[in-house]
């Protein structure tokens, strides 16, 4: 498993401390960005210890939203089961936007896949006459996942592993211990071991307290965890003895403290990190080639964000709004876009469970420059929806539809424009007279829930002359899918009369990809996720589309 000789890559594990939530993620794809400034080659693995395979059957509330990777992978733990995997945490969103890179399904590694492995090849008579333990057994099957994900070519020159939660809760002790062996195995100067901790700082007597991560390093240091690096999350840069304490405790130089503080736009951790030197630190720790790093391109998509003036208000209307994570990826795709546009956002959560009526979605976008009708699954929140959607087509305001809020825009577009009382999607409404949207036929032959949607990447193929043409200006593209229903054509054939358009399908002309309106100034839906693929430095044209019309929509609204 382990070649000695083999001299790539080195390894940065990212553990946590004191809480979870305090932008690990984020911390890990801005250190991968130190070494894309240098020209180095980098890969991340995302460890998260539930027992769930993947996140996919996981409500958004839990841990956010759910991040769909452009190619599936058939997890097969032993021969004769499969899994397939393409929904992943959505720390990968951040990894990908960071890095320009595309993640693939195994570089996301769950206890549930772990463990399921083990106890498969157990029943198989892989470990005859031995008892199955966690170490070594789980161990080695962790380390297993972590090389066969190395050793895809090309190697890369740095490997970062992020292990999710917090150091001390009981699921991760089997990833920290393989950790353990690793940087034992490889040695120190081959491995980094980074803790991102919290220091809270008390107004009341006006200090930075580092006493929380004092224990947890403690803690790590208890599991046999050396940390090389301490990143400190606060509000502020830490003054220089605050660092002088952590360093002590943590036996580190006092420069390998870094200050992780609040930051108005979070693609700036990365210069951040550069400023405190951590860049050259991990060059230097590793005996790697000392490289002057190139930041020109990201400190000018960053100071796109600075110096953005205007503001455009775009309404989200959903369920899932108590957590802002739930949209991670629309919320940065949107964002970015706007940055693009020259643009400020704020983003008006409408939690439609509660606001469900024509009069008050009235009320909640009559001063909104645009509509992001979210998507999602099941009954709750669908009318308050669907009421947006109305009174969005009704009073022109631009839209987005997304998935299932492509999917509702329809059932809105059917509602009002054709009169088609208690047209519904077959989701909610199992017995609607116009069931608009209904299952995928291949669909009803499946009952388990697990990795069982249409997801992935598929081809999208755009008609000419729609405004999703003129859009995107090819008339094929790739996209991200998650979904389990679809636009019924034969509903749709009906609504083209009134104006609708279908502008894309996908390869094999059976699925509706997107529909727009034409007497509207901005009126779309799309069957499939472009926030998944949206970059900082390259929005996705359909935001980039929203952003703009509400930002046309704003000149109208205020004059
Ligand atoms: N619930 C809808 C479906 O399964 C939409 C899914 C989504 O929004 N991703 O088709």
């Amino acid at each position: 498993m382990l070649d000695s000789m083999q001299e790539k890559p080195n390894f940065v594990f990212i553990t946590g401390g004191v809480l979870s939530g305090i932008g690990k993620g984020v911390t890990t794809a801005s250190i991968a960005k130190l070494f894309q400034f240098r020209g180095y080659n980098i890969r991340i693995i995302k460890i998260d210890p539930y027992l769930n395979i993947d996140p996919g059957t996981l409500n958004p509330i839990e841990h956010g939203e759910v991040f769909v990777t452009d190619q599936t992978w058939t997890f097969q733990p032993v021969d004769g089961f499969e899994f397939t995997i393409s929904e992943i945490d959505l720390d990968f969103g951040t990894y990908e936007r960071f890095t320009g890179m595309e993640v693939h399904p195994s570089q996301n590694i769950t206890s549930g896949q772990i463990y399921l492995s083990v106890i498969l090849e157990e029943r198989e008579g892989g470990f005859l006459g031995r008892t199955v333990q966690i170490i070594p057994h789980v161990t080695d099957r962790i380390k297993q996942r972590i090389w066969e994900v190395v050793n895809k070519n090309p190697i890369p020159d740095v490997l970062l592993v992020e292990i999710g939660g917090t150091v001390g809760d009981i699921e991760a002790m089997p990833f920290l211990e393989a950790v353990r062996q690793i940087v034992r195995e490889l040695g120190r100067f081959r491995t980094a071991v980074v803790h991102v901790t919290l220091v809270p700082y008390m107004i009341s007597v006006g200090e930075f307290k580092t006493k929380p991560t004092q224990h947890s390093v403690r803690t790590l240091q208890s599991l046999g965890l050396q940390p090389d690096i301490t990143i400190c999350r606060a509000e502020r840069k830490l003054p220089d003895s605050a660092k002088e304490k952590i360093a002590l405790f943590c036996n580190i130089p006092t420069e390998r403290v870094v200050s992780n503080p609040d930051i108005p736009v979070i693609y700036q951790l990365p210069l951040s990190f550069e400023e405190e030197g951590l860049g050259n630190i991990l060059v230097e720790h590793f005996g790697m080639e000392p490289r002057t790093p190139d930041t020109s391109s990201w400190s000018g998509m960053v100071e796109s964000y600075e110096n953005a003036t205007d503001m455009v208000v775009i309404a989200m209307p959903g369920k899932y709004t108590t957590l802002g994570d739930s949209y991670k990826s629309i919320n940065q795709a949107l964002a970015d876009a706007a940055a693009t546009c020259g643009t400020r956002i704020e983003i008006r959560w409408i939690e439609t469970e509660t606001r469900c009526t024509i009069e008050s979605l009235t009320e909640d976008l009559s001063d909104v420059d645009g509509v992001l009708l979210t998507p999602g699954f099941g009954e709750r929140g669908v009318e308050g929806m669907i009421c947006a959607a109305s009174v969005a087509l009704k009073s022109k305001i631009p839209l987005l539809g997304i998935c299932y809020g492509a999917q509702l825009s329809t059932v809105a577009f059917a509602r009002n424009i054709m009169k088609w009382k208690g047209a519904h999607t077959t989701e909610v409404d199992i017995d609607s007279l116009y069931p608009v949207v209904d299952l995928m036929d291949e669909q009803k032959l499946t009952d388990t829930k697990g990795g069982t949607m249409r997801l992935g990447g598929h081809a999208v193929h755009i008609v000419k002359g729609t405004r999703l043409y003129e859009i995107y200006g090819v008339e094929k593209v790739h996209e991200r899918f998650r979904h389990r229903y679809h636009l019924i054509d034969r509903y749709l054939k009906k609504m083209q009369e009134k104006g609708l358009k279908i502008s894309a399908f996908d390869s094999t002309g059976r699925i509706i990809n997107a529909i727009e309106f034409d007497d509207h100034p901005f009126w779309i839906g799309v069957q499939y996720h472009p926030e998944f693929k949206s970059r900082p430095d390259e929005p996705h044209p359909l935001y980039l589309g929203l952003i703009r019309a509400a930002m046309e929509y704003k000149k109208m609204r205020v004059k």
